[in-house]
């Protein structure tokens, strides 16, 4: 017999990530009878956590149903991404819906300098006392404890607590994450996953950011993920990191203006290289095609290794996967078997402040799954 707290938890966590939802759909999700779901609703409807809300047919059983839907409350997060030189910060409710945003240059590089600039963010945002939770993200590893093993644009030593850094200067619980993580379980909580139990998150900017959620979960490593680095093309240009030919040199955004100054002889930005392609001009198309192309090898590569067939694209480059999509869906078909069911793609809108939001979803999840949130049930 599972223990009950953990299974009113189970209900809660539920409506929070798939609300408003009916609550034969609850049941039928979490393995419980009709009788059971309204035991374990009982406390959170009480303690007025979840709320009933007006009736409608439930498509599965088409008979009337008020669906069930989680109070968002007073509870608000701030999410804050890092870089080398600014950090972007958004603040959102329960469901890292964004509230309001902002950003500043980094005063310095130093993990009290950044903690500086995060902590400031915070004020910004959420002035007159700490929020509920504070998300940080910044492009790296980190350990499941929050230290910063690696930060890509910071050089710290490694281990460095920026979480108890920002603590101490907001007040506030810190959740301190991986970007590529952060986003990706913002993904899970709250945006494909609420729907697919399995996908692939790909990011392009600089970087090719590689994300995997199976059998709705996560997949965690514990070291730099390697995906942005796969070979894809032997004889291609080298990666910053001297790599021939892999995903990094083949399809991030510098990857591309690098070959679109080839292509043109003179610099191009990202939003004329896409104008240009979507207005079919050759030397664009040409660019554009061929790092789809790529970007179709390297999805085929991970749905073949992971069986997974929903692939979310993000990033300030998640465009290439718009322009180029015949070339993409192309490339993903050639090098897939032909039995393998069809890769669907979700591209996000570019967005700076994407990560800013994952990192905020970082600390609602970190929130919603502690024992604060239903501390009153
Ligand atoms: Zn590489």
């Amino acid at each position: 017999m599972p223990d009950l707290d953990d299974s009113v938890r189970q209900v809660a966590l539920h409506v929070l990530r798939h609300g408003p939802v009916p609550r034969g759909a609850v049941a039928r999700a979490l393995g419980l009878s009709a009788g059971s779901l309204t035991r374990l609703g009982k406390p959170l409807l009480d303690a007025g956590l979840l709320v009933e809300t007006g009736q409608v047919t439930d498509p599965a059983t088409r008979r009337p149903t008020r669906p069930l839907d989680v109070v968002p409350g007073p509870h608000r997060f701030v999410g804050v991404a890092v870089t080398g030189t600014e950090a972007c910060a958004v603040r959102t409710d329960l469901r890292a819906v964004e509230r309001r945003r902002a950003s500043r240059p980094l005063a310095g590089t130093t993990p009290e300098q950044v903690a500086d600039t995060v902590a400031g963010l915070v004020g910004d945002l959420h002035p007159g006392g700490p929020p509920t939770a504070v998300g940080v993200a910044l492009a790296g590893v980190v350990d499941r404890a929050g230290r910063v093993l690696q930060a890509d644009a910071l050089g710290w030593r490694p281990g460095t607590d920026l979480g108890a850094l920002v603590r101490g200067r907001t007040g506030a619980e810190v959740v301190v994450d991986d970007d590529v993580a952060a986003l990706t379980a913002t993904e899970h909580w709250f945006g494909l996953g609420r729907e697919q139990p399995a996908f692939a998150l790909l990011t392009l900017d600089t970087r090719v950011g590689y994300g995997l959620v199976v059998g709705d979960a996560p997949v965690r490593t514990t070291g730099p993920q390697l995906v942005g680095h796969l070979p894809l093309e032997p004889g291609g240009p080298r990666c910053p990191q001297g790599h021939r030919g892999c995903a990094g040199a083949l399809v991030t955004v510098p990857a591309l203006l690098a070959a679109a100054h080839v292509a043109y002889g003179r610099p191009v930005s990202w939003r004329d290289l896409l104008v240009d392609a979507v207005d079919r001009v050759d030397r664009a198309r040409r660019v554009v095609d061929d790092a789809a192309a790529h970007l179709g090898r390297l999805v085929a590569l991970v749905a073949g290794t992971t069986g997974v067939v929903q692939v979310v694209v993000d990033g300030e480059g998640a465009d290439l996967a718009v322009v180029g999509y015949e070339s993409l869906q192309a490339a993903v078909d050639e090098h897939r078997d032909p039995r393998s069911p069809a890769v669907e793609f979700t591209v996000r809108d570019p967005d700076p402040h994407t990560w800013a939001r994952g990192a905020a979803g970082a600390a609602a999840i970190g929130f919603a799954s502690g024992p604060r949130w239903l501390a009153g049930a």
